[in-house]
């Protein structure tokens, strides 16, 4: 039985976190668990019965639901209760009420706990998000804190709406961002912050792949002192 290697990567949204983690996990072999996946989808189902002004009906949406995600081909797709909501759940709109619903504690508590429950039976996992090196995992075995300039963020963001066919003004996309960041730093509830122990890494100037070498590099680095094999996988 191979021992267990927890990757927390951490970081604001356009960090370059989704991407790296994605890649790093596919390199591994190992299970990716896109966060953010689960308070968008809470979220769009909140929009969806309207209940976006009721924090116990909002609560209720995120204990009753069965969030189910799988990376294939790349794409994490998202289920709730046998439903696929993988494209409704990256809408402008969620976007704008993603962090609100993320600053509900128990929100926040049922999904950590279902977050722990799906990687516990893999021998290695890849999990990103805003609290995963601080709150999920902080025993993770390594953390990453993802940053980038705000500009670099919102032309990341805006060049992936257009390559999924939505034309988004570069401004309309930073200034969500901004929102969000906001929220998202501020909260009472397990804020965005870097943990002390977390490789901070400013990708603004590095490509995709200067990044996730750096990351497996840090990997390879950490998983040989705790005398943990690790085998990479062949870039496909
Ligand atoms: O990563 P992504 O941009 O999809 O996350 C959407 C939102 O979900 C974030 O802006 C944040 O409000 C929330 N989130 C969180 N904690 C996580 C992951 C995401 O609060 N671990």
């Amino acid at each position: 039985m191979p021992q267990k290697f927890i990757i927390a990567i951490d970081g604001p949204a356009g960090s370059g976190k989704s991407t790296s983690a994605k890649l790093a996990a596919m390199r591994l072999g190992y299970l990716y668990i896109d966060t953010g996946a689960m308070y968008r989808a809470v979220t769009y189902l909140a929009l969806k019965s309207n209940v976006l002004n009721n924090d116990e009906d909002i609560i209720e949406l995120a204990r009753s639901t069965d969030i189910k995600l799988q990376f294939v081909n790349g794409i994490t797709r998202v289920w709730v209760d046998n439903t696929e909501i993988t494209d409704d759940i990256r809408t402008m709109e969620v976007n704008s009420n993603v962090s609100d619903v993320s600053k509900i504690e128990e929100v926040r508590h049922i999904l950590v706990q279902k977050q722990r429950e799906m990687a516990k039976h893999a021998p290695g996992v890849v999990m990103e998000g805003r609290d995963i090196g601080a709150v999920v995992f902080p025993d993770a075995d390594i953390k990453f804190f993802l940053t980038a300039t705000l500009d670099e963020r919102a032309i990341r963001r805006t060049k992936e709406y257009e390559m999924a066919g939505k034309i988004i003004p570069v401004e309309e996309i930073k200034k969500s961002l901004v929102q969000r960041d906001k929220i998202d730093t501020t909260r009472e509830v397990s804020p965005l912050v870097k943990s002390p122990d977390a490789i901070e890494i400013d990708t603004s100037r590095f490509t995709i792949e200067e990044q996730v070498n750096l990351i497996l590099e840090k990997v390879l680095e950490t998983a040989n002192k705790k005398g943990i094999k690790i085998l990479l996988q062949e870039n496909s």
